[in-house]
């Protein structure tokens, strides 16, 4: 299914909570969330229920996000009752990693197939900073485990920040030297905290004259699964690869293939456009099928060209992990 740019649309981030148990500096307001009430949120049934219809429309990947994913109780039941759509391929989870060397192995079982996990420092103390959590080690637990338990291609994602984990692009990039890790740079997106920003970025241009400097030049890399936003490159002699996301810089606008879910159940066509059609309450009152639909080639309809974005975003009324990143 194509929407009005003629950009085939097969990829649903799905949110199935906007509660986490990181407060991540760039991503979360240190006070004043106000949570969504369990009524609010969509049941595992629910969301079952709309992947089926959507996938009707040609969507045949689905990622699980939040807030962090692995919060929210029993996720494994989800994932089983995903894999059992047949038109759904691909199941995947962006998770802070806290809770996955505990649920990695049933996530597996229920046909989960791969994992990203974000990861910005390597430095204990700094994560405690960073992340407003002691979770490092079992972070870096979950990389093993995600790795043992071949949910490849497993990649990492790393948001750098200038003064607080810049230090720490070319450590990063050194995982992918002897494992099959795919660390991704994503670029800062300006969330505001109350009036106050959480950091500046540091250019892809700068990290990767950094990581030539370090290593030598970056050798063009084909994305490790299908396709995406990141630009791919290998250090000389790497298992891994590195990839650079620039949402703000790059507009990757044009080959965006996505649709997002928010944990209320609003389609949300674009992640910077504050614009949200909502799907569960016509739902919840018993719409049909057909009327379901129809709100979703609306969504797809409205999925603008490019976000314009022009280093400038505040995302109005939603932080990132109330849309789900
Ligand atoms: N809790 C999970 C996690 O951290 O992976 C999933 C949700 S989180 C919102 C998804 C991704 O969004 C993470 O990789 C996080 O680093 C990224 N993210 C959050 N806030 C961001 C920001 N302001 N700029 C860029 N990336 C951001
Ligand atoms: Fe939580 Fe993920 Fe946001 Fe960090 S980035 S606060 S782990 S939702």
């Amino acid at each position: 299914m194509r929407d009005q740019w003629q950009r085939e649309i097969n990829y649903l981030r799905v949110s199935v909570t906007d509660r986490c148990n990181l407060r991540c500096r760039y991503c979360m307001p240190e006070e004043g969330v106000v949570w969504k009430r369990h009524e609010e949120i969509m049941s595992y049934e629910e969301i079952a229920h709309l992947v089926t219809l959507f996938s009707g429309a040609g969507i045949r990947k689905v990622r699980l996000t939040g807030g962090e994913p692995l919060t929210r109780r029993d996720l494994p039941r989800l994932v089983a009752m995903l894999k059992e759509i047949e038109a759904i391929d691909d199941i995947s989870l962006t998770t802070n990693g806290v809770l996955l060397p505990q649920l990695g192995r049933e996530l597996k079982a229920a046909g989960l197939n791969r994992v990203n996990i974000s990861l910005d420092t390597l430095r204990r103390e700094k994560y405690r900073q960073l992340c407003g959590r002691d979770e490092l080690p079992r972070v870096l637990a979950a990389i093993d485990e995600a790795l043992n338990l071949e949910l490849h291609p497993v990649k990492l994602n790393s948001v750098i920040i200038a003064g607080v984990n810049e230090d720490e692009i070319e450590d990063l990039a050194a995982l992918t030297l002897d494992r099959p890790l795919h660390l991704r740079y994503i670029e800062l997106m300006p969330m505001k905290r109350r009036g106050e920003k959480a950091g500046e970025g540091v250019t892809s241009g700068e990290i990767r004259r950094r990581l030539e400097e370090k290593y030598g030049p970056l050798i063009p890399a084909g994305p490790p699964h299908g396709q995406g936003p990141a630009k791919y490159f290998r250090l000389s002699g790497a298992c891994g690869t590195v990839g650079f996301i620039e949402p703000i810089s790059d507009h990757f606008c044009p080959s965006c293939n996505r649709l997002r879910l928010t944990a209320d159940g609003r389609l949300r066509p674009c992640l910077v456009a504050e614009m949200e059609i909502d799907v569960l309450t016509p739902l919840r009152q018993g719409a049909r099928e057909e009327e379901i639909l129809a709100l979703y080639h609306r969504a797809l309809q409205v999925k603008p060209m490019s976000h314009g974005m022009n280093g400038k975003w505040d995302p109005g009324g939603r932080s990132m992990h109330q849309i789900g990143g």
